[in-house]
């Protein structure tokens, strides 16, 4: 069984769009949440996941998009963009997201955006965050996103090893717990601006890395568009 695995696409349909015609074939599409937030498509790329028939969990965007939060936590060009996807998020969308759950479990996998102890907004961005949501996941292997950065965090003795995955990197999974991260489909900030995704080959217990590249000026002429901050489409063009 082939499961593409992509998180924080972020309103993105053109990256999302790559990723999916890029990883196909598979059976299973999983999503590690902020399905919204940052970028002008919000509806398309729910519906679009909807018509995959992928499962996933919510993120602090989207949480923050349809009310659940409050945008005054976010930045301020984050808000802002919080702030016009609320406004134009359709009934059908926000009962989409307000239907995720913040955890969700599939087979040997537990499914979260920010950590296992707090979903929403925990950042497992080092070894020693990394070595407490290694604790506490109850499955062999954990999926987030958040950090919109590529990673791996596996457990060895009591210590944590670390490893950065580029484009085609291949993980074979083993009996160490280990949490993986596919990097953002919509907003990658790892300096490359490529979209990012992850195959897992649950049969040959493989993880690969992909990134994908799409048409990221259609992306930012749209943004423009609609009024979204100028930060925010500068952003995509560097990865950062
Ligand atoms: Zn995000």
């Amino acid at each position: 069984m082939r499961v593409a695995v992509i998180s924080d696409i972020h309103g993105n349909l053109p990256a999302l769009e790559a990723v999916l015609a890029a990883v196909a074939p598979f059976d299973a599409l999983w999503h590690l949440g902020d399905t919204v937030g940052y970028g002008p498509q919000p509806n398309e790329v729910v519906d679009r996941l909807t018509r995959e028939g992928a499962v996933g969990v919510r993120g602090n965007h989207d949480s923050a998009a349809t009310g659940l939060i409050d945008a005054d936590w976010f930045n301020e060009d984050a808000r802002v963009a919080i702030e016009w996807t609320a406004r134009v998020l359709t009934p059908a969308s926000r009962a989409a997201l307000l239907a995720l759950p913040e955890r969700r479990s599939e087979g040997e996998f537990t499914m979260v955006h920010g950590s296992p102890r707090d979903p929403t907004w925990e950042y497992i961005a080092s070894t020693a965050v990394a070595l407490v949501g290694l604790q506490d996941l109850t499955t062999p292997y954990g999926l987030f996103g958040h950090t919109h950065d590529p990673r791996v965090f596996r457990a060895r003795g009591g210590t944590v090893e670390t490893l950065g995955p580029t484009d085609h990197a291949e993980l074979q999974l083993d009996e160490r717990v280990t949490l993986l991260n596919p990097g953002s489909v919509g907003q990658p900030r790892d300096g490359d601006p490529r979209a990012s995704a992850l195959v897992l080959d649950l049969d040959a217990r493989r993880a690969t890395w992909h990134r994908v590249a799409y048409d990221i000026r259609a992306v930012q002429a749209r943004m423009r568009e609609v009024g979204l901050p100028a930060r925010l489409v500068d952003r995509l063009e560097r990865g950062l």
